[in-house]
Formats: C-alpha cells, sequence, structure tokens
C-alpha cells in the first residue's frame, strides 16, 4: 500500500551483482532525473530543495507571499514569470510540485527523499528579490538555516508553501514514493516543533505511507542520537556538515579545505555514535553526504558498520556499486 503500482519486466538492477547495502541517488535537477534513473538505483537518497528551487523559481519564496507590496522594478520582474499561474503563491507551489513530481516519477516505485530547503542566508540573498528580505551574517554556516528556519515566525509561510507543493506531489499526483527530510536540526525542541508544523501542513508520519526522516549532521545529534530519533522515522547522516562541525572547519573557507576529511577518527565516531543508535532502535539509517562518493574505503567502512543505505553521486554510483558487491554482507 502507498507504493505506485508500477511494473517493469527487466530492469537495470537484474544486470547488477547484489550488493549489501541500498545503494541510491543523489538528484536535486529536474530535467536530468529520467537520465540518471537509467543508471541502477534504489532510490533517491537526497533530492535537495533548494536546488528545485533555484531551477524552477529563481525568486526569494517572501518575494511572491509579497508581491502586492514590492518596489516597482522588481514586481514588474516577478509578474512577467508568474503570469501564467492564478497567484504568486499557485506559481510557487506548482513549479516547485512540477520538478518534485519529475524526480518522483523518474525513479519510481522506488522512494525518492526530498529535503526541505537549506538555503543559507547568502544563498537564499542571490534569488531575485533576495536582498530584501535576507539578513546579513557574518557565518552564514552556522546561521538562519535548515530546521531553524523552518520554527522562526518570519520564515513560517515560505514553509507553508514547500509543505503544500510536497503535499500536492504527494496526494494530488499520486507519488507517495516521496519522503520528507529534514536538515540542520540544532535541537531536540526544533526537531519536536518541526514535526508538528508539518502535521498542521497536513504532513504526518506515518499517514498515507508518509515517511519523516532527519539529517544527522550536527555533532548534537550524534550525541543525542535517540532524543532526535524519537520525532523520526530514521537519519540519514549528512557527512559534509557532520565533518565540518565536528572539526570546526568552514566548508567555504579554501584555507581550511586541506584538513577536511570525513575519514578522520572523531568525525567516524560521529557516524558510528549515529549507526548505532538507529540500529538499536531499528529505525532507518543511510548517508547522503559526499563522503562515500569521494572515498571508497569510507563506504566500505560504512557498510562494515551496518549502514543500510548509501545515496551517492550519479557519476560514482556503479563503480561503488560494483565494489561494494565484492564485501560480505553487513552484519545481521
Ligand atoms: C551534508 O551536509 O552532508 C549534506 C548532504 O547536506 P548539504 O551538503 O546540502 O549541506
Ligand atoms: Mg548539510
Amino acid at each position: 500500500a502507498g507504493r505506485l503500482a508500477f511494473e517493469q519486466k527487466e530492469t537495470h538492477l537484474d544486470r547488477m551483482p547484489e550488493a549489501p547495502v541500498k545503494i541510491m541517488m543523489n538528484v536535486g535537477t529536474p530535467d536530468q532525473a529520467f537520465a540518471f534513473a537509467k543508471l541502477p538505483h534504489r532510490g533517491v537518497g537526497l533530492a535537495r530543495l533548494e536546488f528545485i528551487i533555484n531551477r524552477q523559481i529563481g525568486i526569494h519564496p517572501r518575494a511572491l507571499l509579497e508581491f502586492d507590496t514590492l518596489p516597482a522594478e522588481l514586481k514588474g520582474e516577478v509578474a512577467e514569470r508568474i503570469a501564467a499561474y492564478p497567484s504568486p503563491r499557485d506559481y510557487f507551489v506548482k513549479r516547485v510540485a512540477e520538478g518534485v513530481s519529475m524526480i518522483a516519477a523518474a525513479f519510481a516505485p522506488e522512494p525518492v527523499i526530498v529535503r526541505l530547503s537549506d538555503f543559507k542566508s547568502n544563498e537564499y540573498a542571490n534569488l531575485i528579490g533576495g536582498d530584501l528580505y535576507e539578513p546579513r551574517e557574518e557565518n552564514p554556516m552556522l546561521g538562519y538555516r535548515g530546521a531553524s528556519r523552518y520554527v522562526s515566525a518570519d520564515f513560517r509561510e515560505c514553509f507553508d508553501m514547500e509543505c503544500e507543493a510536497l503535499r500536492f506531489v504527494r496526494d494530488e499526483m499520486g507519488l507517495t514514493n516521496v519522503q520528507i527530510m529534514v536538515p540542520f536540526v540544532r535541537t531536540v525542541g526544533e526537531a519536536r516543533a518541526v514535526i508538528e508544523l508539518l502535521a498542521e501542513n497536513g504532513l504526518s508520519r506515518g499517514e498515507n505511507g508518509l515517511k519523516v526522516i532527519m539529517m544527522c549532521e550536527l555533532p548534537s545529534n550524534a550525541v543525542l542520537a535517540d532524543d532526535f530519533l524519537e520525532h523520526f522515522d530514521g537519519f540519514s547522516i549528512g557527512s559534509n556538515d557532520m565533518t565540518q562541525l565536528t572539526l570546526g572547519l568552514d566548508r567555504d573557507s579554501s584555507l581550511v579545505a586541506g584538513t577536511f576529511d570525513e575519514r578522520d577518527p572523531a568525525v567516524l565516531r560521529m557516524l558510528s555514535m549515529a549507526i548505532e543508535a538507529c540500529r538499536r532502535q531499528g529505525k532507518y539509517v543511510g548517508i547522503c553526504g559526499q563522503g562515500p562518493s569521494d572515498h571508497p574505503d569510507l563506504a566500505e567502512w560504512l557498510v562494515e558498520q551496518g549502514i543500510e543505505s548509501m545515496s551517492l553521486n550519479p557519476d560514482t554510483v556503479v563503480e561503488t556499486w560494483l565494489r561494494l558487491a565484492k564485501l560480505q554482507p553487513a552484519r545481521a
């Protein structure tokens, strides 16, 4: 139930050896979805909504919500883009739904985990109208992003629009292979608040097969894994942010890039804490950061730790799959 009736006779999967882990893909570009779906896969482990919004909309969501009061020149520019839609809000919802549904349809019936937006304020500022609405932060990587943004009153309506787009894809278009992921959750309080907001927006965990996964990408998430997991169906590890935050180095600074390594023992400790907690609780655990795409030895280590799925860059899928297929099956 909740899965699409979609039968294929022979698939790319039949031509691959069995891997000890579900290999998924990171795909955030609707126009490439059908091409990528021809690769062997068990779904999409990370579809970044900010990529989809960038391509499908390119306008700051508040410039749409506050369309009536925009300065004349900006209003003209936005009006041109949204002309074919009954309202600015409808433009956002339908264009985002179109982008998400292309990925969901290409990869059906496998799961497509769509992550709610995780624009940093400097990235939002680059959208049309963005400089009107975005604060200037010294450290956007550590600032107003992810779940912390969703729970603030200023962002509430933008969050509601994202939810409406996903609800449309799942409930109206019937693409119930779309699952939801929440990024950058700093505290257990935020976790609880986001789950409540999702439910208020018609996206309740468990309803119509909806799974809500949390990105495990801050040290707090690994340290208090059991408490965070109470609110979610599982974790997907964001090794990019986890490495940045465990080692205290800015992903955006080339000066410290030489020290960035997901295989640092401190990072590995965080990852094994997260995996252990999920396994103890019998919850889903995957990884969707760059780590295993860049480092085959890390991919193998993750399998040994008992990770359930690995979402890779499309260009590394086949190579990593064949390599992992040579390993012993994951521990039971
Ligand atoms: C991560 O942090 O590992 C991740 C997948 O998210 P992003 O790269 O978008 O921060
Ligand atoms: Mg991240």
